[in-house]
């Protein structure tokens, strides 16, 4: 269904999803220091020992900084990590926020608040707090380095990978490295 030579919203939705699916049916080859996926099973050992089963962690080129799918009835699911944090570069506390972030959205679940379905009320973050003590200098080492490339989304409650991100970030030009400089971010956020 297309107006006039613009598709319908509905329609940009739709492919979107689909474009979304196809990125994770083709996960990039991890480029980190860090192995991401065994990461994520020992934490979920040690801080999330309530969660029976292994969780794979896959880089994708599309979707948010970083999500869990997970699927209630067949107990299985998946952690997506935006392929921009796919970078040698890119320090272990960047990756453990992101493994307990997303295991802590299996064992906190959304609730209304004042007739909106929340994702992260504010008991999400008081135990994401409580298990991350290296939280803040995670957030600030991911805006600090990719600032340029993302925005909050706040309704979604999520952290949006901008459209040409490997082009147009400092993190991913020519002279960028783990200690470049970087212009003072004008935000921190403090969610994915
Ligand atoms: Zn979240």
């Amino acid at each position: 269904m297309t107006i006039g030579k613009r598709p319908s919203v509905l329609l940009r939705g739709y492919d979107e999803i689909r474009r979304l699916r196809r990125a994770r049916q083709q996960p990039e080859l991890e480029m980190t220091c860090v192995p991401v996926a065994p990461l994520l099973d020992e934490t979920r050992l040690r801080l999330f020992p309530m969660l029976p089963r292994r969780l794979p962690a896959f880089f994708v080129i599309r979707g948010p900084l970083a999500c869990v799918a997970f699927n209630a009835d067949t107990r299985e699911g998946a952690v997506f990590v935006h392929a921009l944090l796919n970078h040698p570069a890119v320090p272990v506390e960047v990756f453990d926020l992101i493994c307990r972030h997303e295991l802590l959205h299996l064992v906190i679940a959304a609730r209304e608040i004042n007739g909106k379905l929340i994702d992260h009320p504010p008991e999400f973050f008081e135990k994401e707090r409580a298990i991350t003590p290296d939280r803040d200098a995670a957030w600030e080492w991911v805006w600090g380095h990719c600032w340029e490339v993302l925005r909050q989304d706040k309704k979604r409650e999520s952290m949006v990978v901008k459209r040409g991100w490997r082009h147009q970030g400092r993190w991913w030009s020519a002279d960028a490295g783990a200690d470049s400089i970087v212009t003072t971010p004008p935000v921190t956020p403090r969610s994915f």
